[in-house]
């Protein structure tokens, strides 16, 4: 008996082929904590965690596997995401970059899908532009908190994106657009005190793990290459977004299907590595291999 017989129906070899997919998870914070600890539960073997962050008192709100102690010794949160994805399954592998994940790069382009947790427009922009640009599914998860006016409260409500090459990306979808780049630009190190909280991140974290599910070990037979999974905390709904229904049908201007490949691969270094062997074996496998194997993905299941 396997500990992942409850899953399945995911398919006969589901269970191998969970352990041997690597995800990135890029920001440990609110929302992907709820992914990292549900992707171990998955059955998934291998993880890129990224994040430049320590927890702080004002995490403890929402960090899955965060702690008390964590907070008096400053953890970073990498690490409770390792910690926390080693106490369900002590044979998964983790990999933890405490760095922007721009500088993790060469890690997450191994990787099958990666899963963003960012606050920044920014950063989600870069990252959407890294993953189209090495065929990388990317999983982009926002929430937010909308005052509705004076006697009406909050709107608690967010959005999940699955996007790749065939798929609207996040500036089909309005994701990212030039207004919230220049709104971020202007208020750049105002940011932090956005209101955050767990159990609209649970509900984003758990469609972006079922997206993620559904691309390695499918478990209904549509293919979907993209998402626009739209939430309304306040009265519990998930529907795709109309606007996801309307790009579908338009091919994504910002990322032409020829705009693919490391930029930074050279062939005629090819010859050179096959001298001293590892930056021959280091492009194949980040680079030509990952290209192969993430088309595979996208377009053959
Ligand atoms: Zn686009």
């Amino acid at each position: 008996m396997s500990w992942l017989d409850r899953q399945s129906f995911l398919g006969a070899h589901s269970e191998r082929r969970l352990g041997e997919i690597s995800v990135g998870l890029v920001g440990c914070g609110g929302g992907n904590s709820h992914v990292a600890q549900q992707l171990a539960h998955a059955g998934i073997g291998r993880f890129i965690l990224v994040d430049d962050d320590l927890i702080t008192l004002s995490n403890l709100n929402r960090l899955i596997g965060g702690t008390w102690i964590d907070i008096r010794r400053g953890t970073a949160k990498v690490e409770i995401m390792r910690r926390m994805i080693l106490a369900i399954n002590p044979r998964a592998h983790v990999e933890v970059y405490r760095s922007k994940w721009q500088l993790a790069g060469e890690a997450l382009s191994i990787c099958d899908v990666i899963v963003g947790g960012l606050d920044s427009v920014r950063s989600k922009d870069e990252l959407d532009a890294f993953c189209r640009r090495l065929v990388i599914p990317y999983i982009d998860q926002g929430m937010d908190v909308h005052h509705l006016g004076d006697t009406s409260g909050y709107l608690v409500a967010g959005q999940v994106v699955l996007s790749q090459p065939g798929s609207p990306c996040l500036r089909c979808l309005g994701i990212v657009t030039e207004g919230a780049l220049a709104e971020e630009a202007r208020s750049y190190g105002a940011a932090g005190g956005r209101p955050q909280v767990v159990w609209p991140n649970g509900v984003l974290a758990s469609l972006a793990v079922g997206l993620a599910v559904q691309l390695v070990a499918p478990w209904y037979r549509r293919q979907r290459l993209g998402a626009y999974l739209s939430y309304d905390g306040n009265t519990g709904k998930v529907v795709e977004s109309p606007r996801f229904l309307r790009q579908a049908e338009v091919d994504c201007v910002h990322y032409p299907p020829t705009a693919v490949g490391d930029m930074t691969f050279d062939i005629r270094r090819l010859g050179a590595g096959g001298a001293n062997g590892t930056p021959l074996i280091k492009h194949w496998g980040s680079t030509l291999f990952r290209f192969l194997r993430s088309r595979l993905f996208g377009h053959c299941r």
